[in-house]
């Protein structure tokens, strides 16, 4: 069954972007109108940026364009909480007023004519519709080689995420309840909405290059970005060490084994071979205890999250 004409709102986190802000304002509006009178969302469809605690004009500029213009909202953070948390404050604000929204950067890299295939995929009933990058072309090759790396690990390592997907994507108003009911305080939007299993759908677009100010994300961000991704997803790291147990066992006996050579032959001082065997297996032993504790952590830190343990899709 097609789904009724949407009230959407984009979604816009916002930080420090004075210098794109001009052009963003304009382009959303037009962009509003047009898709309002091809009817393909709701007239009361509108604009939400929020304020990622900027430290130069951009909660004036957002202030005074809403004042012009009532499809135009703003929401002001008190202080700078990162791209995700960001989004969440603006998700969360918006799950009880619309339909769906559409997330995307403040840069306009994200091509915005792609969004009425989107709201065809979500009139078809999916919750979740993943904007995905063809190619990688506007990026530096280093960002292009080391975000290729990531998918790939994040894929090895058992998390569900949509490679080459960002955070450009329409979210429907079940998944924003559903994302409600998410407690936990280090958030990966991208891992957690492909979790929740809903019918999601992937348009593809190209990524455009930014044309105003500079990317947010340096090195460093992006590098506790892809941790922040491992670790709120995967228990993995913490049972490394029952790996380097089993290696350190093998490598124990075979090097045990040579010491008691040694020692038959007569060519050892006396108490080396003791001590060595010790060593070995006791560094193997304590290595295996680091294993158990790991295997109760990553059971403790999934507890912790208290992330919920199904979730409805539909009643009738
Ligand atoms: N952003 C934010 N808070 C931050 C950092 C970034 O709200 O602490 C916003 C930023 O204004 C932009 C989006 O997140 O709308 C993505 O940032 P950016 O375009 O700089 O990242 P890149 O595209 O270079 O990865
Ligand atoms: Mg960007």
């Amino acid at each position: 069954m097609k789904r009724a004409t949407p009230c959407l709102a984009l979604l816009i986190p916002c930080y420090n972007e004075e210098d794109t802000l001009p052009h963003l304002l304009h382009t959303l509006d037009k962009l509003l109108a047009t898709l309002k009178s091809e009817g393909l969302i709701h007239n009361n469809s509108f604009v939400l940026y929020v304020d990622d605690g900027s430290r130069d004009n951009t909660w004036q500029i957002i202030e005074a364009h809403s004042l012009q213009n009532v499809h135009s909202k703003g929401l002001k953070l008190a202080g700078n909480v990162g791209h995700q948390n960001a989004l969440l404050a603006g998700m969360m604000e918006l799950r009880n007023e619309v339909d769906c929204l559409i997330s995307m950067d403040a840069d306009l890299q994200d091509d915005i004519a792609v969004i009425p295939s989107m709201l065809k995929h979500h009139a078809e009933g999916c919750e979740v519709v993943y904007g995905v990058r063809n190619n990688r072309a506007a990026d530096s090759f280093f960002k292009r080689y080391t975000a290729g790396l990531f998918y790939k690990l994040m894929g090895k390592i058992g998390v569900r995420i949509v490679s080459q997907h960002a955070d450009y994507r329409l979210v429907s108003q079940t998944a924003l309840n559903a994302l409600a009911q998410y407690g936990e305080t280090n958030l990966f939007l991208r891992g957690i909405f492909p979790s929740m299993g809903f019918p999601s759908a992937v348009v593809a677009y190209e990524r455009k290059e930014r044309q105003h100010g500079e990317s947010k994300y340096p090195l460093k961000r992006m590098l506790s970005f892809a941790w922040q991704g491992v670790s709120s997803f995967s228990g993995l790291p913490l049972r490394l060490a029952g790996v380097c147990s089993l290696a350190t066992l093998l490598f124990a006996l075979l090097l045990s084994f040579l010491a008691l050579l040694a020692w038959a032959r007569g060519e050892t001082v006396s108490g080396w071979t003791s001590l060595i065997i010790t060593v070995l297996f006791l560094g193997s032993v304590q290595l295996f205890c680091l294993t158990l504790i790991g295997e109760y952590l990553a059971k403790i830190y999934a507890e912790v999250k208290r992330r919920p343990r199904y979730i409805v899709e539909k009643k009738c």
